[in-house]
C-alpha cells in the first residue's frame, strides 16, 4: 500500500490530552492517582447554561445552523467583547468553530501558505507547534526563558521575522505559563507586527481567569492598525466550565473572517446547535459563575505555588493568570530516583506517575525541556495530595 500522508503522519499525539487519557485510565483501572494533567475546570458547567441547552433541545433547535454559527451567539459574542475588553466586532466579524482547538487551525489555514513561517513563543501550548505543521507551515520557535517571566521581547521577535514570516502566534494568558503581558510588551510588540506586516493569531481563551487583580488589555484593542491584522480566538471552554460543549469563535476583519467561513461550511458544517444555543446563555447571562469559579482558582494557585517553592530542588513562577504553573525540575536532572537515572522531564513525569502515583505534563511537548507543568484546575484537597505525594516523591 502507498504511504500515508506526509503532513498527517507527522503530526504528534497531544501530550496533554495523551496524559489525561492516561491517568484517567488509571483511575478507572483502581489506581489512585492523583492527576495534574489536564487544562479543564473541574466545576461543573452552569446550571442556567445547561438549562438553555435542555430547551433549546425540547424546542426542537435541533437542524444545521449557518456554518459560522447563529445569529444570536454571535450579537452575544459582539456584546461580551464589548463589556469585557472594550471592543467593538460586527456579528459579520465573528466566526464560530467547534471549539478554540478548531480557532487556532481554521486562523491558520486562513493566512498560512505551503512554507511560510509561523513565529511560536515558546513555553506554548502543545497543539500549536502540531497546528503550523499541519496547515503546511514552518514553526519558528522563540524561546521566552523563566528568568524573563516566560515572555517574549518585542527585540526577540523582531530578530525571529524573516520575508517569509506570514504570522506569530500569541497566547496571553499563556497556557503552559499563566504568564501575562503587560500593556507596554504588547505594544512594542504590536509595534513589530505592524512594522513587519505579519498577522498575529491572539488566543486570549483565558482571559477571564486574572490573579492579583493583574491589568490585562486585548492584543487588538491596542489600534486600528493592530486590530486589522489580529485574529482573535476565545470561547466558552475555560471560563464557563464547558470544555466538552466544543464552542470557540474567531474575531477578524471582514475579508479573514469570509475565508474562514468558506473553510468551515465545507469542512464541520455548523457547530453544535445546542452547543450554540448554550453559549449564548453562558455570555449573556449573569456573570457571577465565571468570578466564583476564577476566585476558587486563585486560591488553589496561591496553595500550589507555595507548596512547590517550599520544597527543595524544584521551584516555581508565581503565574497572574489561566491555570498552570511551570515546575523547574532542572535540578533534578542526573539525580538517581528510585533506581533510576533522571535525565529529562519526560524520565521525571513518568517517575512521578509510576512512583508516586502523581500525573503532570512532561515540559518538552511545550518547547520547555527542564520544566514540568502542573495544572492546578483540580479541587484543593486534590492538589494538597498531590503535593504531599510530590514532597515525599522528591525524598527519593
Ligand atoms: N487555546 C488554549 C491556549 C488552550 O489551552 C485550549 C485548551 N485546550 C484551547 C485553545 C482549546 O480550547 P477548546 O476546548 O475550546 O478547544
Ligand atoms: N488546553 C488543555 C490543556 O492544555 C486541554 C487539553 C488540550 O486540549 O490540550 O491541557
Amino acid at each position: 500500500m502507498k504511504e500515508l500522508a506526509q503532513i498527517a503522519s507527522a503530526v504528534q499525539v497531544s501530550s496533554t490530552m495523551a496524559m489525561d487519557m492516561l491517568a484517567k485510565q488509571m483511575k478507572a483501572d483502581g489506581v489512585d492517582v492523583v492527576g495534574f494533567g489536564a487544562g479543564e475546570p473541574d466545576f461543573d458547567t452552569p446550571s442556567h447554561i445547561k438549562a438553555a441547552a435542555i430547551q433549546a433541545i425540547s424546542g426542537n433547535v435541533t437542524r444545521y445552523t449557518p456554518a459560522t454559527g447563529t445569529a444570536a451567539l454571535k450579537e452575544a459574542v459582539c456584546l461580551r467583547m464589548r463589556e469585557d475588553c472594550g471592543l467593538e466586532y460586527e456579528p459579520s466579524q465573528v466566526v464560530v468553530t467547534s471549539g478554540a482547538k478548531h480557532c487556532v487551525y481554521i486562523a491558520l489555514r486562513a493566512v498560512v501558505d505551503p512554507g511560510d513561517e509561523v513565529i511560536l513563543p515558546a513555553p506554548f501550548w502543545v497543539s500549536y507547534l502540531e497546528l503550523i505543521k499541519m496547515a503546511g507551515g514552518r514553526p519558528v520557535v522563540v524561546t521566552a526563558q523563566e528568568s524573563a517571566g516566560f515572555k517574549m521581547t518585542a527585540e526577540q521577535l523582531a530578530a525571529a521575522v524573516t520575508p517569509k514570516t506570514k504570522a506569530l502566534i500569541l497566547n496571553n494568558p499563556c497556557n503552559p505559563t499563566g504568564m501575562v503581558y503587560s500593556e507596554e510588551e504588547l505594544k512594542a510588540i504590536a509595534r513589530v507586527c505592524v512594522e513587519k506586516d505579519i498577522y498575529v493569531i491572539s488566543d486570549e481563551i483565558y482571559y477571564g481567569l486574572l490573579y492579583d487583580r493583574v491589568k490585562w488589555v486585548s492584543f487588538a484593542s491596542l489600534g486600528e492598525d493592530v486590530k486589522e491584522r489580529t485574529i482573535l480566538i476565545n470561547g466558552v471552554s475555560k471560563s464557563y466550565a464547558m470544555t466538552g460543549w466544543r464552542i470557540g469563535y474567531l474575531l477578524s476583519k471582514d475579508k479573514i473572517a469570509k475565508v474562514m467561513g468558506n473553510y468551515l461550511s465545507n469542512s464541520t458544517g455548523s457547530p453544535s446547535s445546542i452547543s450554540q444555543a448554550a453559549s449564548v446563555a453562558a455570555l449573556t447571562g449573569p456573570q457571577d459563575c465565571v468570578e466564583e469559579m476564577r476566585r476558587a482558582f486563585e486560591e488553589r494557585r496561591n496553595y500550589i505555588v507555595k507548596r512547590v517553592n517550599s520544597m527543595e530542588g524544584v521551584s516555581c513562577l508565581k503565574p497572574e493568570g489561566a491555570f498552570y504553573i511551570m515546575m523547574n525540575v532542572e535540578k533534578q536532572l542526573g539525580r538517581v530516583l528510585y533506581g533510576e537515572v533522571i535525565r529529562s522531564s519526560d524520565d521525571f513525569s513518568a517517575a512521578l506517575l509510576k512512583r508516586g502515583l502523581v500525573a503532570a505534563v512532561p515540559g518538552g511537548g511545550f518547547g520547555a525541556p527542564g520544566f514540568l507543568r502542573w495544572s492546578y484546575a483540580a479541587s484543593l484537597d486534590s492538589i494538597k495530595k498531590g503535593m504531599d505525594r510530590l514532597e515525599e516523591f522528591l525524598k527519593g
